[in-house]
């Protein structure tokens, strides 16, 4: 703390820009269209050009000290380069960490969206005060990150954390990854729309209006009979995932992100439910799973927490 920062969630359609002052609090925001398509060059531009605004709302005597950007993955979080950024066209294999702090003579700090979400709850929201957590983030597609003892686990080829792609049924639906039953084919946005689509047609129901993963949310939360039965079936794919990674890393707190954290208890208490099933007694007595204390602001503020570690790495 003490220090000013700038944190940047930069995604396919929109970069979230969010000035931090020294107790942490999101002080100023602006949404601009990422445009990626422009180039790493202008999109840098456009990045600095709003940490210039920034500047002029800062107090006297103050300035910004570091900046903290996360990406969809995957990046290489040393070297600070995004790698190949299927959802982020034209800004593939860019060195984003080095253009960015050569540009604005700052500290910068890269890493993969969840990754950075991950550090915001654990040093910010619902992770404080632990020692390890496995983030989940469930939207438009499923992924995770681990902290274990306070540093994220990267795994040996910085591949950990795909746990959108768990089995966790084998005669399940056929997923875009190639493989059957994976966590996101029960979870992920797109799959509760097509879930509850198809929940509709089986029970001769017709839908009146375009069917969104907020709507099956809403639905569910007003006691609709189907809307509630893909919510519940998304939670028990929840449940078993976790309790999966509890058996194996034995690591209590599980923290959900992303849109579909809206949904609510229909989909927490599911999971919950379900966890004593899949694991030993012993480790699923001491399995939390709960949602992000930090709204949407999750990826802003880690990427708060990695700028300001990056000013006390360099001291
Ligand atoms: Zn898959």
């Amino acid at each position: 703390m003490g220090e000013w920062v700038v944190g940047v969630d930069l995604g396919g359609t929109k970069i979230d820009l969010g000035l931090v002052d020294a107790e942490n609090n999101i002080v100023a925001r602006r949404r601009i269209a990422t445009e990626s398509e422009r180039g790493p060059a202008v999109v840098v531009e456009r990045i600095a050009q709003i940490v210039g605004e920034f500047e002029r709302e800062l107090p006297a005597g103050t300035q910004i000290a570091a900046m903290g950007i996360c990406t969809p993955g995957p990046v290489d979080h040393i070297s600070g380069t995004l790698l190949t950024l299927v959802n982020v066209p034209g800004l593939s294999n860019t060195p984003l960490r080095q253009m960015l702090a050569d540009r604005l003579k700052i500290p910068v700090r890269l890493e993969h969206d969840a990754k950075a979400a991950a550090l915001g709850d654990f040093h910010y929201g619902a992770g404080r005060g632990s020692h390890s957590m496995i983030f989940i983030v469930i939207g438009t597609g499923v992924g995770a990150a681990i902290i274990i003892d306070g540093q994220l686990y990267y795994g040996d080829r910085n591949s950990s954390g795909e746990s959108g792609h768990m089995t966790v049924n084998p005669n399940g639906e056929l997923c875009a990854c190639g493989t059957r039953g994976c966590l996101e084919t029960y979870t992920s946005g797109p799959w509760l729309v097509r879930r509850f689509e198809r929940a509709l047609d089986e029970s001769g129901r017709i839908a009146d209006t375009i069917i969104t993963g907020e709507l099956v949310a809403n639905l569910a939360h007003q006691g609709d009979p189907e809307a509630l039965k893909v919510v519940r079936e998304a939670g028990e794919a929840l449940g078993i995932a976790v309790a999966s990674m509890a058996m194996i890393l034995n690591i209590d707190l599980n923290v959900v992100g992303g849109s579909v954290v809206k949904i609510g208890d229909p989909l927490f208490e599911a999971a919950r439910k379900t966890v004593p099933n899949f694991c030993f007694k012993a480790v699923g007595e001491g399995v939390r799973i709960m949602p992000t204390a930090l709204g949407d602001d999750g990826p802003i503020l880690g990427c708060a927490w990695m700028a300001r570690e990056a000013l006390a790495m360099d001291k």
